[in-house]
């Protein structure tokens, strides 16, 4: 059998993994989800097992108007309360914002780019700007007795600048680990990644990072998705993140797919003997009921064809 050196319980091959689909998926979503649809779709992952949940961003609501009722959502769902609820933060405003809800939510997540380029464009401010920023931030997100994360964007490439160096992004990491982050995510922000530099790049990010945990957020632009999560698994990665019903997106390349879907993360470790605490059939249900929310046929593949276990030997 496998070993998995960063597994948290020595041989029982287990992960972490935590649901961005009503943050990172919703904020795609052209038409506006009521609040009370979100709180429902949130509801229903939290009784599919999830322990971490993105649930809302404190971005400004000019900016995305579909994330501008995240306090509403924090406030109105009920999950159980061993959930850790993930807010993201993108500056010291959006933190002003976030803290008045401080009760009804456990994680904070600051992100950067690792490429220029995509972080002028994403949040108009130079990378060192942001990394600044992450120092005094981090203060007030640990003082608050709040696990702070951190998720560095466009980690394997970047739409407008090409090929990121993993030095760059691993030299960042440690910026952010400096501030206190006890989980860095590595965003595969539109597709660039492949198996085999995800598996030199997340054996290389737990060595280099000891204490960390190390977090794989893999996008399915290019249908790579689970390939890549299988490739990071092997390489010791035991944390991933991903999106129900493949919710997401990214408007760059138009049209784009989203994040790995979690029912089919899951269905893949579970088959392979990987225990997630997650119970499929209640996240391709939640998924359903995204799809029937939005109006439209979602693209993961556990939604279509169920999980294994529904067929016969
Ligand atoms: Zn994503």
């Amino acid at each position: 059998m496998t070993s998995y050196p960063n597994a948290t319980d020595g041989e029982t091959r287990r992960v972490h993994i935590r649901e961005v689909g009503p943050r990172d998926g919703f904020q795609s979503e052209p038409e506006r989800i009521p609040t009370p649809d979100k709180i429902r779709l949130v509801n229903a992952l939290g009784r599919a097992g999830f322990k971490r949940i993105e649930v809302a961003s404190f971005v400004r609501p000019d900016v995305i108007p579909q994330l501008a009722d995240g306090a509403e959502v924090l406030r109105g769902i009920d999950v159980p309360g061993d959930v850790a609820r993930m807010v993201l933060v993108p500056n010291s405003r959006g933190l002003d914002n976030a803290l008045r809800e401080r009760e009804f939510f456990e994680e904070a997540a600051l992100f950067v780019s690792a490429s220029q380029t995509h972080n002028k464009r994403n949040i108009n401010r130079t990378v060192e700007e942001t990394v600044a920023g992450v120092q005094v931030m981090g203060k007030r997100i640990l003082a608050e007795g709040l696990r702070l994360c951190a998720i560095i964007a466009t980690s394997f490439g970047c739409p407008f600048e090409g090929k990121v160096e993993m030095s760059r992004v691993l030299d960042l990491a440690e910026r952010f680990a400096e501030a206190g982050a006890t989980e860095i995510g590595f965003g595969d922000t539109t597709g660039m990644c492949n198996p085999a530099y995800a598996s030199r790049f997340f054996t290389a990010a737990i060595e280099r990072l000891p204490g960390i945990e190390v977090t794989a957020h893999f996008h399915n632009t290019r249908g790579q998705g689970l390939a890549n999560a299988y490739a990071a698994l092997e390489a010791g990665c035991t944390s991933f993140e991903s999106s129900f019903g493949e919710l997401g997106g990214c408007p760059v390349p138009a049209g784009s797919t989203g994040n790995i879907a979690t029912e089919d993360l899951v269905s893949m470790l579970h088959e392979m003997g990987v225990d997630t605490g997650l119970d499929l059939e209640l996240i391709i249900e939640a998924a359903r009921e995204a799809q029937s929310t939005l109006g439209r046929q979602l693209t993961s593949h556990s939604i279509v064809a169920g999980p294994v276990s529904w067929y016969p030997a």
